[in-house]
């Protein structure tokens, strides 16, 4: 990102780690300042454009994979002391779905990631998701969901028929499970309408579950999307 890029409003509501949210009773003022590199200055983009970036990305991908190689030696010297990602990405741990790559080849730095199979927001994740937005400045979130997904076909076995898991794979999609519940019997296929369904409920519960983030969105600081990754395809389908 160009110096001239920065956006002066947005980097003055970093470095004040979003006191006007604060001013309720979130203490958002405890969270650390971001640190940050010299050259690692917060993103000018605002949740629409990190949103057109991704699609960006994820067309080239499909177009010329083969150009998604980035210098990432050169980047990488440039971020040790900092970070400025400008979307963060809820995607499944299946190694097939690797945000960076999909993404078209996101350099270090840019994309915030918490990955666990099935997509799912648990504590974790809801922290994550809140530090990215309110200490690092991402403007976007991203759940994303995919074809084949292994963890959708689980809590779908597990709808249909009462099938108990092993370990701590049964309550990992035991939070799944209601997105099945809530397409069974509907027209289509059954795992491709519970992964969106999850996808969805995930994206609403980290609205409604996070205060923080629900504030961003009410000022319209943050976005939260879903989305469909095709492994056939390459392609995201981002859904409105
Ligand atoms: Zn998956």
């Amino acid at each position: 990102m160009c110096q001239s890029c920065i956006d002066q409003s947005r980097r003055k509501f970093l470095t004040l780690s979003a006191a006007g949210v604060a001013a309720g009773a979130l203490a958002l003022s405890a969270l650390p300042a971001p640190a940050r590199a010299k050259g690692v200055l917060p993103t000018s983009l605002d949740p629409d454009a990190a949103l057109a970036k991704l699609k960006e990305g994820n067309a080239n991908f499909m177009k010329s994979p083969e150009l998604c190689a980035n210098a990432l030696d050169k980047r990488r010297s440039e971020l040790v002391e900092g970070q400025a990602p400008w979307a963060t990405i809820l995607s499944c741990a299946d190694a097939r779905v690797p945000p960076e790559l999909v993404f078209g080849g996101v350099n270090l730095g840019e994309l915030f990631i918490c990955r666990n199979a099935g997509n799912t927001a648990d504590t974790d994740v809801l922290g994550t998701i809140e530090y990215g937005a309110a200490v690092l400045g991402s403007p976007l979130v991203v759940v994303l969901g995919h074809s084949n997904c292994g963890a959708m076909k689980a809590a779908c076995d597990v709808a249909r028929t009462g099938a108990i898991l092993p370990g701590f794979i049964e309550p990992m999609i035991a939070s799944i499970v209601p997105a099945a519940q809530a397409v069974m019997g509907k027209d289509g296929d059954f795992y491709a309408n519970t992964t969106r369904e999850n996808a969805r409920m995930t994206a609403e519960k980290i609205g409604r579950q996070s205060e923080i983030v629900r504030n961003f969105v009410d000022e319209k600081k943050v976005k939260v999307v879903y989305a469909i990754y095709d492994l056939e395809s390459g392609k995201v389908d981002f859904i409105d």
